[in-house]
């Protein structure tokens, strides 16, 4: 009866520490289409688990060399792809990652690509990481580029595929925006999940916001997408994230709560 009314002395920096008790060096796979969708909104997340301890892992599906950017510097897409993965191992290098992957699936074709390569694709990275966590977009895929909701798909469908053999990662997260985030978006049309969708919110800190802006300021051939976005300004200390075939009354802090 004693403890009931002890109270508890809380550390200054209880955060960090509770987290790190509660999850000790779980391994999160972030699954994205394109180079430096893991800076677009979420660098922060990646950098933050990162810093209190966990594994983070990215796997990149394509090296992005389709982009329109590639036109100004008069590159082909295979060179394009090179130079932005390149970056990409500077991003790695910022965001604290203990592991990245990037594939050479068709950048902007993933819907005309081989359903069945790209799942044993993922499928295999997942097998060699074994991650608690694992995440992609959410179905709507944020910016609603046909890759992201591809990947959702796929990611998905592997998931499920483990699932049902009892293997693989005890949760599937998406990562999204609220309603807020949306609204804030000047340029480019954001979808949303509702706050009943969203069942995690994952605060960080703002030298994790620096950390993410400084991910994306690596992505030097992409400057011009990144500026006109204002991403850099909008990056936000809450990141939300839905959790697949989950109802949790209380939203989680933490992709690895309750697991
Ligand atoms: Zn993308």
């Amino acid at each position: 009866m004693k403890e009931l009314f002890s109270v508890e002395i809380r550390p200054l920096n209880y955060r960090y520490q509770s987290q790190i008790e509660k999850d000790p060096f779980m391994k999160v796979l972030y699954i994205f289409p394109h180079p430096d969708d893991e800076s677009f909104g979420v660098g922060q997340v990646l950098h933050y688990q990162s810093r209190i301890g966990h594994e983070v892992y990215l796997l990149t599906l394509t090296k992005g060399g389709a982009t329109k950017q590639r036109h100004k510097f008069g590159f082909s897409i295979e060179e394009m792809g090179e130079v932005r993965y390149r970056e990409m191992l500077e991003v790695e290098k910022v965001l604290k990652l203990r592991g990245m992957t990037v594939l050479d699936f068709v950048d902007s074709g993933l819907k005309e690509s081989n359903p069945i390569e790209i799942e044993q694709a993922i499928l295999k990275e997942i097998q060699k990481i074994e991650p608690e966590v694992v995440v992609t977009y959410a179905v709507h895929g944020i910016s609603g580029f046909h890759d992201h909701l591809v990947s959702h798909a796929l990611v998905k469908r592997v998931y499920c595929q483990l699932q049902a053999q009892g293997e693989g990662p005890k949760r599937l997260a998406f990562y999204t925006v609220n309603e807020e985030t949306s609204k804030k978006s000047k340029h480019f049309p954001l979808s949303y999940s509702t706050d009943q969708e969203i069942d995690c919110v994952i605060q960080v800190d703002p030298e994790d916001i620096e950390a993410c802006r400084r991910a994306l300021d690596c992505y030097e051939t992409f400057k011009a997408t990144i500026e006109v976005s204002g991403i850099k300004e909008s990056l936000p200390l809450n990141v939300p994230f839905e959790f697949f075939q989950e109802e949790n009354p209380v939203k989680a802090t933490s992709l690895f709560d309750n697991l």
